[in-house]
């Protein structure tokens, strides 16, 4: 039957442990995500919510009616109103204290949910009912900060109201095998004999085996035993180093994942082509029509020199924390949904994208930290970095599409997104 559905019962939690330990830092965030000019879009429900919540409160309600607005004309996937964030960027609810006044009167029951939850991300996989955060938050750095032991687990049984049911179509996919192959990967990136680039090299060897495996008679288990058995240290060291890197292209590839995220933005974008020493030059470019013609610019040359100086400064300050990009990657997975085991086209598809995402950590952390290598700083630029990516998946994605189109999302060009 071809709708015949595999149904998988969900009797368990798996919680990483800095979820559990996660407070948001508040007025001492210094990228509060109240201040960031963020839409902050929710539903019709949320919406009625507020609006009863303010009810008995005359200042509140002025508030609101300035504040919160419908979306009328930009209504999308059962978005119905939003924050008004205000010319400097701050949500109007947001005290000079760091606060939310909504909260602070009304209680957190009258937040919308994006409000309650940010930046916690709680789903369903086939394996459990997962809890992820999201690295845009400064909060959430502070955890990985704070596990140089690396990013442990805690399972928890369900209670029967929260207990469900995966349906897994059968055929072409191996989302019934998710949580052996999700384990063998995150053990592959938190493997400390290999450095985070080989792991994530070694992540794609894996990959390709995976899709050349025949998904319909596939066995996890002796699969991953197998892939287990053959992780000598020193053959993937080989075997990595035999995919040669390219600095020129790696910078090359990231700066136009920067000019595609950051259209027109100026701030950190700026800041980073200054640091590489970006030159452009302004051309005229006829419009698709023909009819008229538009300034464009072109990038003409960057210094490889500048990125390796600060390359240089950037190791000598954070090279006893290759643990937290290592946490970092953990915890960018486990947000994305990694692996994805819909077909062998998607899960080729989520590694490009969390080779994608490294190689940029990388790129605005070392020349975001040109001139200041610190703590604050590198959170600064990853916090950013995650917004302009993870949060918004509709330019991130395009960029994406343009890899496949150009055939450069091939494991030789995954070595070189590494090499930085
Ligand atoms: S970014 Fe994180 S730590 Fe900062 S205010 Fe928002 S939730 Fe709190």
């Amino acid at each position: 039957m071809a709708d015949e559905k595999i149904k998988l019962p969900i009797r368990s939690a798996l919680i990483p442990i800095f979820y559990k330990n996660f407070r948001c830092l508040m007025g001492a965030c210094q990228d509060n995500c109240c201040d960031d000019g963020w839409k902050i879009e929710f539903s019709k429900k949320d919406y009625l919510a507020v609006k009863r919540a303010v009810e008995q409160n005359e200042k509140l309600q002025a508030l609101v009616s300035q504040g919160m607005r419908r979306l009328r004309k930009r209504e999308h996937d059962g978005m119905y109103a939003e924050f008004h964030i205000t010319d400097s960027g701050r949500c109007a609810f947001h005290t000079k204290e760091g606060l939310c006044r909504l909260q602070l009167e009304c209680g957190e029951k009258a937040l919308p949910e994006v409000c309650r939850t940010y930046p916690r991300r709680v789903g369903y996989t086939p394996a459990a009912k997962e809890y992820s955060l999201s690295p845009s938050c400064e909060g959430v750095l502070q955890q990985l900060w704070d596990l140089p032991e690396g990013v442990g687990f805690v399972e928890d049984p369900l209670s029967s109201a929260e207990q469900a049911t995966a349906d897994i179509p059968r055929g072409n996919n191996l989302l019934i095998c998710f949580e052996p192959i999700r384990s063998l990967f995150i053990d592959i990136l938190q493997n400390r004999a290999l450095s985070l680039t080989e792991r994530m090299l070694y992540l794609g060897v894996v990959l390709q085996r995976l899709q050349k495996e025949n998904w319909d008679i596939f066995d996890p288990d002796v699969w991953t035993k197998q892939v287990t058995a053959q992780t000598d240290v020193d053959t993937i060291k080989d075997m990595t180093a035999n995919i040669p890197g390219n600095r020129d292209m790696y910078l090359m590839q990231n700066l136009q994942v920067l000019d595609a995220i950051s259209k027109g933005q100026m701030g950190w974008p700026t800041e980073l082509y200054k640091a590489v020493n970006v030159k452009r030059k302004f051309t005229l470019a006829s419009t698709v029509d023909g009819v008229s013609e538009r300034n464009i610019q072109l990038m003409t040359s960057f210094s490889k020199k500048a990125y390796e100086d600060a390359l240089e400064k950037f190791q000598a300050a954070f090279s006893d924390r290759e643990y937290f990009f290592e946490n970092l990657m953990v915890a960018a997975a486990l947000h994305m949904g990694f692996p994805a085991l819909d077909s062998k086209e998607k899960l080729w598809e989520g590694y490009v994208s969390l080779c994608n995402l490294y190689s940029f950590y990388r790129f605005v952390s070392v020349l975001g930290c040109k001139e200041d290598q610190t703590k604050e700083r590198l959170f600064h630029m990853i916090v950013v970095a995650s917004r302009a990516t993870l949060h918004d998946s509709v330019r991130f994605n395009g960029f994406q599409e343009e890899l496949f189109q150009h055939d450069s999302s091939t494991l030789a060009h995954m070595a070189i997104l590494l090499s930085g």
